[in-house]
């Protein structure tokens, strides 16, 4: 089997213009959650708010990891039970509010099955149908039972926060900015992208959302300011099998099995960082017509860009104005009502 990853740095490119006058800026790149993280920071301070933002990924990091012994997740998932920090009890509770409101779509006790399949690991397979029959017993929100200040799970079943730990992250990384002053910047934890304030001209932060039928390439541009923009596709992640089938990293948590979505990518912008990585893994394996209604149901908290398998690119009310893409290329832009 021939495993392909793209690099997630590469999800999206950010594109600095206009820069008329000299400020302090400083930018850093750090590997951390199995991803490449890249910091760009105008203003007094820009530098040590870049220390602080690259400890923060680490601390959160050590929390959250699956893989890092020690870390909260990783004693709940080999022990079935662990104490909780506050923060992470949080995000474990926004979680399941999050499959709740996503109807299982998203669903972080995905782990067996996410496990099974290993497309992020050196060993990926196609697990039988009895295999996943199994495994699908495991998942579901009723087997997280969350207390004041713990967490268990109920035998064989385990959490997966890769789904939503970057999003987490980058809220974390926004909040510092906002309370360090910087006039200006962005992040970019792979797929998830915070734009902070404005360039130092004043218009806003052009982000690149990428092709997925080639990631090296732009598909449309949104420009935004104190916004999150995070991208979920089945081209981040994927291997192919020896019989040439290709499974993509996004599992739909009712069949066991990745998402045979009809979208090649969903874009979430929105306030919350957090919210956005949640939505945009669930929209994913929605496909196209369930996450336009569920968009219309929430359209108070994010706008969002769907690619679909058609070669369309559907943007909602919320990003007019604000998206363009290449005209004459190969999509179609098409406006959500
Ligand atoms: P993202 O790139 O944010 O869409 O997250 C995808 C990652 O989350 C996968 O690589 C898995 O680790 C995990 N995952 C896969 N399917 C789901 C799902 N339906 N809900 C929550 N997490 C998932
Ligand atoms: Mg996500």
């Amino acid at each position: 089997m021939k495993i392909k990853y793209i690099p997630l740095l590469l999800a999206l490119l950010l594109m600095l213009t206009g820069c008329g006058q000299r400020v302090p800026e400083q930018t850093s790149q750090i590997f951390a959650m199995d991803t490449v993280m890249d910091f760009y920071a105008v203003g007094d301070g820009a530098e040590d708010v870049l220390v602080e933002a690259a400890q923060e990924i680490n601390r959160l990091e050590a929390l959250l990891s699956r893989t890092r012994q020690g870390s909260e997740v990783y004693i709940l998932n080999e022990t079935g039970s662990a104490a909780l920090s506050q923060e992470t009890a949080q995000l474990l509770r926004d979680a399941l509010t999050y499959a709740e409101i996503t109807g299982g779509a998203f669903d972080i006790t995905v782990a067996p099955l996410v496990d099974a399949w290993d497309i992020h690991g050196d060993d990926p397979r196609v697990p039988d149908d009895a295999e996943i029959a199994g495994l699908l017993t495991l998942v579901g929100s009723g087997h997280l039972h969350l207390t004041d200040g713990s967490a268990a799970l109920d035998a064989g079943c385990a959490i997966d926060l890769g789904g939503i730990a970057k999003g987490y992250a980058s809220d974390v990384v926004a909040r510092l900015y906002r309370e360090r002053g910087i006039q200006g910047g962005w992040i970019s934890l792979g797929g998830n992208v915070y734009a902070h304030g404005t360039k130092p001209d004043g218009s806003l932060w052009n982000v690149a959302i990428r092709d997925p039928n080639d990631p090296a390439a732009t598909a449309a541009m949104v420009q935004l300011s104190n916004e999150f923009a995070v991208t979920s596709g089945g081209y981040q992640r994927y291997f192919t099998a020896a019989d040439g089938t290709v499974y993509q990293h996004i599992l739909d948590p009712k069949t066991g099995r990745p998402a045979e979505s009809d979208l090649l990518s969903v874009t979430i912008v929105a306030k919350n960082g957090t919210l956005a990585d949640a939505y945009s893994t669930a929209l994913y394996v929605m496909g196209e017509a369930e996450a336009v209604s569920f968009q219309s149901a929430h359209r108070a908290e994010f706008d969002m860009v769907l690619i679909t398998a058609d070669s369309r690119i559907l943007y909602t009310p919320g990003l007019a104005g604000r998206i363009s893409c290449q005209e004459g290329g190969r999509y179609e832009l098409c406006a959500l009502s």
